[in-house]
């Protein structure tokens, strides 16, 4: 019968004399336990992967209007951290309600402006939903913190943009960076 030098159990630390090679813990109630923590570590990779792959699955049944409305959304949110700290565009007031992003050209007019960082800036939701943008103001506003030639630029001609999913995605990537840069 081979001997085995005495060694530390891995679970309870207390010192064992082995009775097969390899033997790491020292009995039977310390092995359940490696066994139970390596069970759940199994459901736990085999949940992240079944969420993976739910994930996958959604991901690939969105339409193009889903990621234009999630790239606009993180669009929108990267807008208002950027002008946290400044006032509505239009009615240069601060105020403790909702605050959106308001485009100065709207996206139903100009599309190819929806995700044109001039052409959009906080705005107080009065000013943005009741007064439907308060475009004279937000004109004077934007001349006031953008120039004039940014008012020419973006009242003037645009190519049309054809923004495909791949496109959105990136768009929808490229925002939630920045946003989670600005906010650092
Ligand atoms: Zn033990
Ligand atoms: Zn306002």
């Amino acid at each position: 019968v081979p001997v085995f030098k005495p060694r530390k159990c891995s679970v309870c630390k207390d010192r064992f004399t082995p009775t097969k090679p390899l033997q790491k813990v020292c009995g039977w109630s310390c092995a359940c336990q490696v066994a139970a923590k390596q069970r759940v570590k199994e459901i736990t990779e085999r949940t992240k992967a079944d969420r993976r792959e739910t994930r996958a699955k959604l991901e690939k049944l969105k339409t193009k209007s889903t990621w234009l409305k999630e790239a606009q959304k993180e669009f929108n949110a990267y807008i208002r951290a950027r002008d946290a700290a400044r006032p509505c565009i239009s009615c240069r007031r601060f105020h403790q309600g909702e605050w959106h992003a308001g485009h100065y050209l709207s996206t139903g007019a100009r599309p190819e402006l929806r995700f044109d960082e001039d052409n959009v800036h906080k705005q107080c939701a009065p000013c943005n939903t009741h007064l439907h943008g308060n475009l004279v103001h937000y004109r004077e506003g934007l001349i006031e913190r953008r120039g004039a030639v940014v008012v020419d630029r973006l009242e003037g001609a645009h190519e049309p943009l054809h923004l495909g999913i791949e496109d959105l995605k990136a768009i929808k990537a490229t925002y939630k960076a920045k946003t989670k840069e600005l906010l650092k």
